[in-house]
């Protein structure tokens, strides 16, 4: 088949979307592999290695979500765009009809993206390590559609969440704002509380798949 690329990819399945303004929806997964950021609490270390997995043809992942009967797919990884196939992969999806979500550690140029795919930025905090990574250009381009994350395990992760969102004006590119607090390391009446005393427009966003399945639960 022409224009049939190939994508290094870990797992497909379906699942509940634990980290969005969708949570709770029933969504076909599609777990690319391979990262380059390696976060302190990374929570798909298995999917991290560009060698996990095993190869395979876009036509094929389109022709399995398609066929999943679940009308919302999302990519994600490891790190999604790692990888130079992905935006082919996101267009055939949404010539297929499905909505697309994307999942990505704010480290890659989500402007490859096509034009109909959702961008679920998380935005690396410092207890990650790796927030100094962050490609401000993803956070100066946003749609209404999209959706910025912060997982939050601290004080000093609040605080560099809250100073992202004057910096960048994000409340302004989209009403997608999500504060995550990290499960069962963040106080959640805490979190809550430093939100409503500073009047943040951001939305608390529980980690639902690590609700119901658990904590060990690998991230969406
Ligand atoms: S960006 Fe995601 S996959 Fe990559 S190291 Fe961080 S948590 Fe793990």
């Amino acid at each position: 088949m022409k224009n049939d690329p190939i994508l290094r990819v870990y797992e497909t399945f379906a699942g509940i979307q634990g980290e969005s303004t969708r949570a709770g929806m029933p969504c076909f997964f599609i777990r690319l592999s391979g990262c380059p950021l390696r976060c302190a609490w990374c929570d798909t270390l298995k999917a991290r290695p560009f060698q996990a997995g095993h190869d395979r043809l876009v036509s094929s992942l389109v022709r399995e979500a398609v066929e999943s009967g679940i009308p919302l797919v999302e990519v994600t990884g490891g790190e999604p765009l790692a990888q130079e196939n992905t935006p082919e992969l996101c267009r055939q999806l949404l010539s297929a009809g499905l909505r697309v979500l994307m999942e990505t550690n704010g480290a890659e140029d989500c402007t490859v993206l096509p034009e109909g795919v959702i961008r679920i930025i998380d935005m690396k905090p410092p207890s990650s390590g790796e927030s100094k990574k962050m490609l401000k250009k993803n956070f100066q381009t946003l749609r209404p559609c999209d959706e910025v994350k912060f997982v939050i395990c601290d004080r000093r992760d609040y605080d560099f969440a809250r100073s992202a969102l004057a910096e960048f004006r994000l409340a302004d590119q989209t009403p997608n704002i999500l504060f995550s607090p990290a499960f069962g390391t963040m106080d959640m009446p805490k979190l809550c509380e430093w939100i409503l005393r500073d009047r943040l427009p951001v939305r608390i966003n529980l980690q639902f798949h690590k609700i119901i399945w658990g904590a060990d639960a690998e991230g969406v």
